[in-house]
């Protein structure tokens, strides 16, 4: 949008080598704005989305303006969390490393307080810090405002939600009152206002518009599913994706951590992120997510704000956001710093309007795209193995030939073969049990009955062929359960369903005796309910076609990992 150059933009040359080391090729808008009001030594109050640069926008012009010679803290930022100071500590530092005797210094709790004293003590000119810590340290005395240059409000929408008004208060009474004040935030609420009013002094806004509110590199898509059957459609979905980083979001942390759950026991390596996590853990999460441990982050939409992991390339909303901007938000988590990313969101046939909205308001074409079938997903699945079994063959091959040696394999194929079993017959029968054990469903009665009529909620349906990671440890064998099948329901507690409930229904729906039933298991969204093998598809047609506390009831035979 800018034609500006950083080198139009009045900051010295440290900078722009700082810049460069970066990588950053343009300022991005609302840097191209930022920067030169910020210089000037103008407050301002800055709105722009998550991901377009804020940090460097109030960066780079306070390092410019800093005094290397002076010791004391000349500017101060405050940030929602230990998460972000620590982020906007590192990029400072990144961007101040070839300017001489400049220190920044992030403060947040969790953190030795004697480590912190001592950096203070030595002299720091940019503190970092959470607004509790902050206020720790100015109580006892061990960060002095006095000569403070520059008070920056980061995320501020953020600290606002996180119950930080009346530290931050505290601060900006602490601050000189002709200090330079500057607020950034993705959405500016009216109490920001409120908070600010008072402490500004002629504040310029800035705001990036709605329309540059879209995130330009990302493919929007929607599926429309029926409300029972997300789950299903989201395995569907992440199946058949190629993806390395994704996040999820739900609308509540209750739904965070039951999708989460539901994640990991379909063989996805999934963890939660939300307010309810202690800083350790959600340190630990973030820490998984980033190196690359973890493939899913199932968040909310606050936990997630203003995270920086670049290499996001897939965000579903699992549940559709409440609004335009955080749907703006959340697919801003993907598609960053110019790489491309694809986001998708699941609708009910009542949550279409939502998604016009949406796409009239950010200017966005989101397309409809139609879910893969269980068939589709096994060919994928299938491809993937026999893929990497063809690799493995290779590698084996290569390997014998430097080693001109018969490796054990192959003894163990000559031990098998050759009597009554042909080395075909052999491979048939391996690549039948790796077809089972990494659960490659649906099975060819699942595919026929898909073809009658479409899928019902599948339940545990593992996923394991995906990415060329190994995961036979996981695949226990539920053949020898003892002539008892697992059905699956898609109503659990919250429904407030009770074992007797079950009983009730499947007797009353089949006349069957209710002594036939085995465990019932019942969770927060879903159950389990054992019951005969030569009855379970009796018992699943018919409550396929009831209701249970006057809610439909989806049943399908449940398949554990
Ligand atoms: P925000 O605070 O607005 O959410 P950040 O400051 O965290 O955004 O920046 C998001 C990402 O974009 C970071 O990885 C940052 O290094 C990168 N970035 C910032 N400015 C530029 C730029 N001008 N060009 C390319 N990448 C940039
Ligand atoms: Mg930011």
């Amino acid at each position: 949008m800018s034609d500006f150059k950083f080198a139009d933009l009045n900051l010295c040359k440290e900078l722009l080598k700082g810049v460069a080391d970066l990588g950053f090729e343009e300022p991005s808008p609302i840097q191209a704005v930022a920067i030169p009001l910020v210089l000037a030594g103008r407050d301002m109050v800055g709105q722009a989305q998550t991901g377009t640069g804020k940090t460097a926008a109030f960066g780079l012009p306070v390092l410019e303006r800093l005094n290397p010679r002076g010791k004391k803290v000349q500017a101060l930022v405050l940030c929602p969390t230990r998460e972000l100071a620590v982020q906007v500590a590192e990029e400072v530092s990144l961007l101040a490393a070839h300017l001489r005797g400049i220190s920044v210094l992030p403060v947040y709790g969790g953190q030795s307080l004697d480590r912190q004293l001592r950096a203070l003590e030595r002299g720091v000119q940019f503190v970092v810090g959470t607004p509790g810590r902050v206020l720790d340290h100015l109580e006892r005395g061990s960060l002095k405002l006095g000569a403070l240059q520059t008070l920056v409000l980061d995320e501020a929408d953020e600290m606002l939600d996180m119950g930080f008004r009346d530290d931050i208060e505290s601060v900006l009474k602490a601050a000189p009152e002709n200090c330079q004040k500057i607020c950034f935030s993705a959405t500016m609420p009216k109490d920001i206002l409120a908070l600010i009013q008072g402490h500004m002094r002629d504040p310029e806004f800035v705001r990036i518009t709605r329309k540059e509110l879209t995130v330009a590199n990302v493919e929007q898509f929607y599926y429309e599913v029926q409300p029972y059957r997300k789950a299903e459609a989201l395995c569907l979905v992440l199946d058949t994706c190629d993806f390395n980083k994704g996040i999820v979001f739900c609308s509540t942390k209750l739904g965070v951590d039951e999708l989460a759950t539901h994640l990991l026991a379909c063989g996805y390596q999934a963890d939660s992120l939300h307010g309810n996590l202690s800083q350790a853990q959600r340190d630990r999460v973030m820490g998984r997510f980033r190196s690359g441990g973890l493939e899913l982050l199932i968040a909310t939409d606050v936990a997630a704000r203003g995270l920086d992991v670049d290499d996001v390339d897939l965000v579903l909303n699992y549940d559709v956001p409440f609004d335009v901007e955080s749907y703006v938000h959340r697919i801003g988590r993907t598609g960053r710093a110019g790489k491309s990313g694809k986001a998708a969101t699941f609708v009910t046939a009542r949550e279409l309007y939502k998604i016009r909205d949406i796409s009239r308001y950010t200017k966005a074409d989101i397309q409809r795209a139609r879910l893969p079938s269980k068939r589709e997903v096994s060919d994928l699945k299938t491809s993937r193995l026999l893929g990497e079994v063809l690799a493995t063959a290779e590698a084996m091959k290569e390997e014998r030939k430097d080693a001109q040696k018969i490796d054990r394999y192959e003894y163990l194929l000559e031990s098998v073969s050759g009597g009554e079993h042909s080395e075909r017959d052999i491979a048939g029968a391996l690549l039948k049990m790796l077809v089972e054990r990494e659960q490659i469903w649906p099975s060819p009665a699942e595919l026929e009955a898909e073809k009658q009529a479409p899928p019902a909620e599948p339940g545990y349906a593992g996923r394991s062929a995906g990415k060329g990671a190994s995961r036979g440890a996981g695949g226990k064998n539920t053949r020898k359960n003892g002539g008892m099948e697992r059905l699956f329901f898609n109503i659990g507690s919250k429904a407030r369903v009770t074992p007797g409930d079950f009983v009730g229904a499947i007797t009353g729906e089949t006349g069957l005796s209710g002594r036939i039933i085995g465990d019932i298991e019942i969770h927060d969204r879903f159950s389990f309910v054992e019951v005969p093998r030569d009855k379970a598809e009796e018992i699943m047609q018919a409550m396929n076609k009831t209701q249970i506390r006057g809610l439909r009831v989806a049943a399908d035979i449940a398949r554990p990992l």
